[in-house]
């Protein structure tokens, strides 16, 4: 036997629509945000590729712009330079030209023996080192430079590199703009300003040809910190009579040109034609462990302060570091690896101080960058996804309820019709009629199983009505057939009946080869006693003679009035001598019996027995009524039994 498992209809829409509904929506949902996963990061790859592009090309535009503009401004400070050092010069040439008077300045003897420019008149400081005997000469040197303070203050206010210009003597004259106010103790009493690279760099043996040059970084004596100077030397002939110069910081230069906004994740350098690191951004300097030396730092001492070598990267004490960097510093490359890293290469030459600005970017920086698009995209997802699961949890919530009441209007009904159908009947109960769900098909089937039970139940009354009726029919036709074969007076069989009888028994012996014998008896005189006694007594003595047969026979023997004061008895399974016996015990009963009031009877009795061979139901009987014959003719109160040729047998008894 196949056992199924049963579940209430409810149950099984909830769980249908719970198991495809829901999962169809998170399956679909599953697929779109795998799909816009898998779209992003598909992007996010090429992406990768336009960006690293996208970098390289915009850092070399910026490193070009910068290093064009830092290389303007340096040509507009050497323009500026050379327009100094002219002016210079003609002073020089045409010295007479150049009056003292008219000049509002003036000039003391400091405590410390210098001779400066004691208060500021607008223009220039002014210092004479104690090294030098100060004459005539010199001392109308220091007023007649008075004459380039305007073109020195020009200069320093419209170049914007610049922070202040100067000219150095050859005998120990430093006229410097703007006015410095403790000149005298700043320089010192006795400076050798021709020690300074700011000047020997311009001298006859360093710059036989008396271009404008460069210096290298130094540290500024007049506390400017480091700075480079743009320097020129002043000749009157081949007498030079000294060197102008202008001063750009280096912080300048880094704020301006270092410190670019669109390459905030590069490192930038800006080196000399030697190697030497002249400024950096703070990327650079945490990627060299290099700090740029402090710029309050401020030495006593009245030397040239250059910058260390720890700042060239030919000097530097990490070997690696130092291959590295002298790689991007000498050879043409757009990629090199360091430290398990990966850079993009940018440089640019500034030809006019032959520096090189470069440019580091690390090629992870794109990757990072893509990697935190991509963790943008995967928390939006995340958000995404709770976001709807919270709204289908919203919705399931709010249908769950629709749901149940939508599979209980359906299985409620279900479950009640079949609780009605089982007890349908009992107690003649119909499926009763329930209240209308709104389901077209639940409402028709409780419709019609109402009116099919009621149909139902009319019907199986009707049924056991006709079923009461039809036996009271039977009972009457029994009845009628019962009083259709028997007689009236005595209750025995009738004739009609006895004639049935002895056809069946006929043919019953005949397909069995069994006897039977018929006996057949008449009372003696009795139409005397009918008329001695009156009619109604001879029917008492017909009643108590049948009674004396009925007592006398077996069950199986059939017992019936013939008619008027005749009976017959059909004995089954009896042959001629038993049936004589038989009668002959009749015969006796009857005539001993007092049927009324002391009056008896006698009867005379013909017995046959039934040939199988030769006889049908009417022989049988025609032999029986012979012996009867026979009984009465030799006197009455007799038994004869039927003889084949024609004698009788006779039994006679008195
Ligand atoms: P027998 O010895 O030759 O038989 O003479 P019997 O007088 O008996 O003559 P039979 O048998 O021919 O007469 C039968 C009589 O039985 C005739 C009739 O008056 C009477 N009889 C028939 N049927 C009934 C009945 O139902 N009731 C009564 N009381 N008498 C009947
Ligand atoms: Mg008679």
């Amino acid at each position: 036997m196949i056992m199924v498992d049963q579940k209430k209809f409810a149950d099984v829409l909830r769980t249908f629509i719970f198991k495809y509904t829901i999962s169809t929506i998170v399956i679909v949902f599953g697929m779109a945000l795998l799909l816009y996963t898998l779209l992003h990061f598909g992007v996010s790859k090429s992406l990768i590729g336009k960006f690293e592009d996208e970098l390289i090309s915009r850092t070399q535009s910026e490193i070009v712009y910068e290093a064009d503009d830092i290389r303007d401004q340096l040509e507009s400070v050497k323009d500026h330079t050379d327009l100094l050092r002219n002016q210079y010069e003609k002073l020089f040439n045409s010295y007479e030209n150049y009056n003292t008077t008219n000049l509002n300045a003036t000039f003391g003897y400091h405590k410390n023996g210098v001779y400066y420019k004691t208060s500021d008149n607008g223009g220039s400081s002014l210092y004479y080192s104690g090294k030098t005997p100060l004459t005539d000469y010199a001392k109308k040197k220091a007023v007649k430079t008075e004459w380039l303070d305007p073109i020195m203050k020009y200069v320093v206010a419209t170049d914007n590199m610049v922070v202040q210009s100067y000219f150095n003597s050859f005998d120990g004259m430093n006229r410097m703009y703007p006015y410095q106010d403790n000149i005298a103790e700043i320089f010192g009493p006795d400076i050798s300003i021709s020690d300074y690279n700011f000047y020997f760099l311009a001298d006859e043996k360093y710059n036989p040809n008396r271009h404008t040059v460069w210096t290298p970084p130094y540290y500024d004596p007049s506390g400017k910190g480091w700075i480079i100077s743009c320097i020129s030397p002043v000749y009157r002939d081949d007498f030079l009579e000294g060197v102008v110069g202008l001063d750009v910081t280096i912080n300048h230069i880094e704020n301006h040109s270092l410190y670019i906004s669109h390459l905030t994740n590069t490192k930038l350098f800006l080196v000399d034609e030697y190697g030497l690191i002249i400024a950096m951004n703070n990327d650079a300097e945490s990627f060299l462990k290099l700090t740029e030396i402090d710029n309050k730092i401020i030495s006593d001492s009245n030397e040239n302060i250059l910058k260390p070598d720890q700042y060239n990267l030919h000097y530097f004490s990490d070997e690696e570091l130092q291959d590295f960097m002298i790689t991007v510093f000498t050879q043409s490359v757009d990629n090199v690896d360091f430290g398990g890293e990966s850079f993009y290469v940018e440089k640019q030459l500034i030809q006019e101080t032959n520096w090189q600005l470069i440019s580091l970017t690390n090629e992870s920086y794109v990757g990072e960058n893509i990697a935190s698009i991509n963790k943008n995209i995967i928390v939006n997802a995340i958000i995404i996804c709770i976001t709807v699961l919270i709204i289908i949890g919203i919705i399931i919530l709010i249908y769950k309820r629709k749901i149940d009441s939508i599979a209980s209007n359906i299985s409620n009904p279900l479950e009640e019709m079949a609780l009605n159908a089982k007890y349908f009947g009992v107690d003649g109960r119909t499926i009763r009629r329930m209240p209308v769900t709104g389901i077209e098909e639940v409402d028709m089937l409780n419709r019609e199983l109402h009116i099919m039970s009621k149909e139902i139940l009319s019907r199986s009354q009707k049924l056991v009505q006709a079923q009461i009726e039809n036996r009271r029919a039977e009972q009457t036709i029994e009845a009628y057939h019962t009083e259709a074969i028997t007689d009236k007076l005595t209750q025995l069989y009738n004739r009609r009946q006895i004639d049935d009888v002895i056809n069946s028994e006929v043919t019953r012996s005949k397909r069995y080869r069994s006897m039977f014998s018929v006996i057949l008896l008449d009372i003696d005189y009795f139409k005397e006693i009918n008329d001695k006694y009156g009619h109604q007594i001879g029917d008492e003595i017909l009643k108590g003679v049948a009674k004396t047969l009925k007592a006398s026979v077996r069950d199986s023997d059939i017992v019936a009035r013939w008619g008027g004061d005749e009976f017959v008895i059909v004995a089954v399974e009896t042959g001629e001598q038993d049936a004589y016996h038989l009668a002959e015990k009749i015969r006796l009963s009857i005539q001993d019996t007092e049927y009324f009031k002391q009056l008896k009877v006698t009867t005379s009795i013909g017995v046959a027995e039934f040939n199988l061979n030769k006889d049908d139901a009417r022989d049988i009987l025609r032999k029986s009524d012979v012996a009867l014959y026979e009984a009465k003719n030799v006197g009455r109160n007799h038994v004869s039994a039927y003889k084949e040729i024609g004698e009788n047998h006779e039994h006679k008894s008195d």
